[in-house]
C-alpha cells in the first residue's frame, strides 16, 4: 500500500483551493474518501478539504465562488470544471460532532483546532485517512492496514458509533459493495446487534445508500448482508417475507432467492435503477397470494398484488414519481403471455397498447431477468422473439394513397370527374413517391396528374394494377426482413 501521494497528480482545481488556504495561514489536508479512493486507484466521486479555518474565514478567502453547503458549516467552492466531480470542493471545519441523541445528526457542530478530532468522528478508519499538502498519509486509527486487507471497521467503538447516526450501518454495506470489501468482524457484530435503529433514519437517506448498494457490481451480496444483519426486516419488510418461502414445481429457488438472482442477471447486464427495482420486487406480490404448498402452488393476480406493494414500498423511500410509475407498471404486466400460434394482430395491438410502447423493451428485460433467475437457461426463448417479431410486423405502416401530398379533391379540381380514374391516378402517384419520397409534394404531383390524366380509363387502370402489385411485393419483403431480423 501506498504511504505517500504525488501531490502534482491530482487535479489543479483541488490544488489551487489547497494552496490557497494554506497560503493563509490555516492548516489544510484533503480527507475521508477521496484519498481512500486515490489509493485504491479509483476514480473519487468527491474532493474534501479539511482545515482549522472557520466557515466565514472560508468564505472570506475564496469570495464569490464560495457558498455554504448545508447547515453544518461546510463550505462549498465552485471551480471552472467540466467534470461533475470536481465542480464544487468541498472544505469543511475540523469538527467533533457531539449530542447524538436521537441516533441521527448532530444537534449542533462543534468546532475542534486540531486534525486529530475531526478523524475521529469520521465513521470507518478506511475513510479517516488525511493526506497533508508533502503527500503524507496520516492514519490514526490503522486505515491503510484496513484497506490493504480490504475491511470495513468503525473507528473506535462500533457500537457507540451506530448509536450517533445509524445510517453508518448502511454505509458500511454500501461501502463493502462498491469497493468489495468485507466488513470486520466486531462492526458487523455490533450492526446485527443494532439493525433496529435505523428506524430513526429518513428514508431519503436510505434510498440513496440502498440505490447504491442495488447499482453495485455487489448487489446480491448488499441485499445478503442486509438480511443477515436485521437491517432488511426493518427497511423492507415486504422482501424479507419471500425468504423460505417456496415456489412450485416450475421454480428452483425460493421467492426471496428467485428475485436475487434475477437481480444478479440484471447486475450483470448493467441494467439501469428502475428495471433493477422492477426485477426485484416483481414478484413480491407472491407471499400473499400464494394458494396450496408443494409443486402445486399457485400464485394467482400476484403481479396485480405485487405493483401495489412495490407502489407502497417505492412511495416510502420517496421516490421521485415517475420511477414509482414506471416500476410499478413493469411489475403489474410482467405476467404477459401470448399463444403465439393463435394471436391476432389485433390482440397484439392491444397487447402494445396496454403496456406502452415505450416500455415494450424494459418488459422484455423484466422477462430476461426473470427466467434467468428461475434457472433456465436462455433469456429469450423462441417464444419471446416470436412476439417481438409479431409486435414489429404489426407496426408496419400500410402504403396507401393516404400517404400523398395530394388527395381525391385535388384531382378533382384539376378537372378529372367522378370516378374510378382518380383513384387510379393516386395509385399511380404512390409508386412515384414510394420510389422517391423527395417526389411527395403537392406542386409537383398536380403537375404529373396534369400529363397523365388524359389517358384513357383503360390505360391508368393497367397502370394502377402494375402498382399494386409493386405494393404487395414491398410489403412482402418489408416482413421477409422482419421474419430474418428474429429467426422465425
Ligand atoms: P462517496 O464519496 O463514494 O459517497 P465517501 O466515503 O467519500 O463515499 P461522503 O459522503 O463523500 O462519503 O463523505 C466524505 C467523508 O465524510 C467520508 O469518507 C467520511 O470520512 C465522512 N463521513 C460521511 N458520512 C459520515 C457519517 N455518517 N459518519 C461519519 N463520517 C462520515
Ligand atoms: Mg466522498
Amino acid at each position: 500500500m501506498l504511504k505517500k501521494i504525488k501531490i502534482s497528480s491530482l487535479p489543479s482545481e483541488v490544488l489551487f483551493i489547497w494552496k490557497k488556504l494554506l497560503a493563509n495561514g490555516y492548516q489544510a489536508y484533503l480527507v475521508g474518501g477521496c484519498v481512500r479512493d486515490i489509493l485504491l486507484h479509483r476514480k473519487p466521486k468527491d474532493w474534501d478539504l479539511t482545515t482549522d479555518a472557520k466557515p466565514e474565514e472560508i468564505l472570506k478567502i475564496f469570495g464569490e465562488s464560495a457558498f455554504y453547503e448545508n447547515r453544518f458549516g461546510t463550505v462549498g467552492i465552485k471551480t471552472n470544471s467540466d467534470d461533475e466531480t470536481l465542480k464544487v470542493i468541498e472544505v469543511t471545519t475540523f469538527r467533533i460532532e457531539s449530542d447524538y441523541f436521537d441516533f441521527r445528526h448532530p444537534q449542533e457542530v462543534v468546532f475542534a483546532s486540531k486534525l486529530e478530532d475531526d478523524l475521529k468522528r469520521r465513521d470507518f478508519t478506511i475513510n479517516a485517512l488525511a493526506l497533508d499538502f508533502n503527500g503524507k498519509i496520516i492514519d490514526l486509527f490503522e486505515g491503510l492496514k484496513d484497506l490493504k486487507n480490504r475491511l470495513i471497521r468503525a473507528v473506535g467503538n462500533p457500537e457507540e458509533r451506530f448509536y450517533e447516526d445509524a445510517l453508518r450501518m448502511m454505509r458500511a454495506i454500501r461501502l463493502a459493495c462498491e469497493l468489495n470489501f468485507e466488513i470486520e468482524e466486531k462492526t458487523l457484530e455490533a450492526i446485527r446487534k443494532n439493525s433496529e435503529l435505523i428506524n430513526y433514519i429518513a428514508y431519503e437517506r436510505i434510498r440513496d445508500e440502498f440505490n447504491r448498494i442495488i447499482m453495485s457490481k455487489q448487489a446480491i451480496k448488499g441485499l445478503e448482508l442486509l438480511r443477515e444483519t436485521g437491517i432488511l426486516k426493518e427497511i423492507l419488510p415486504e422482501l424479507q417475507q419471500t425468504y423460505g418461502v417456496s415456489q412450485n414445481k416450475h421454480h428452483k429457488y425460493d421467492i426471496y432467492y428467485h428475485s436475487l438472482k434475477s437481480l444478479e442477471y440484471a447486475v450483470k447486464k448493467n441494467y439501469p435503477l428502475h428495471l433493477r427495482l422492477a426485477v426485484l420486487f416483481h414478484d413480491i406480490g407472491k407471499v400473499l397470494t400464494k394458494k396450496g404448498e408443494g409443486p402445486e402452488a399457485t400464485f394467482y393476480n400476484h403481479e396485480i398484488v405485487g405493483a401495489k406493494i412495490t407502489k407502497k414500498i417505492l412511495e416510502r423511500f420517496r421516490y421521485p414519481n415517475s420511477l414509482i410509475k414506471k416500476v410499478t407498471h413493469l411489475v403489474r404486466h410482467h405476467m404477459f403471455y401470448l399463444e403465439i400460434d393463435k394471436v391476432t394482430p389485433a390482440a397484439v395491438r392491444r397487447f402494445i397498447r396496454r403496456v406502452g410502447e415505450e416500455n415494450l423493451e424494459d418488459l422484455f428485460k423484466l422477462r430476461h431477468a426473470d427466467r434467468i433467475g428461475s434457472g433456465v437457461p436462455k433469456a429469450e426463448p423462441y417464444r419471446l422473439r416470436y412476439l417481438r417479431y409479431l409486435i414489429e410486423k404489426v407496426k408496419i405502416q400500410p402504403i396507401t394513397p393516404k400517404m400523398l401530398a395530394i388527395n381525391g379533391y385535388d384531382i378533382l379540381n384539376l378537372g378529372v370527374p367522378q370516378g374510378p380514374k382518380i383513384g387510379y391516378l393516386l395509385k399511380i402517384l404512390l409508386e412515384e413517391v414510394i420510389n422517391d419520397p423527395e417526389k411527395n409534394k403537392k406542386e409537383y404531383l398536380i403537375e404529373r396528374v396534369k400529363e397523365l390524366k388524359d389517358l384513357s380509363e383503360e390505360e391508368l387502370k393497367k397502370l394502377a394494377e402494375e402498382v399494386e402489385e409493386t405494393i404487395e411485393k414491398i410489403e412482402k419483403a418489408k416482413e421477409e426482413e422482419i421474419r430474418k431480423k428474429y429467426y422465425v
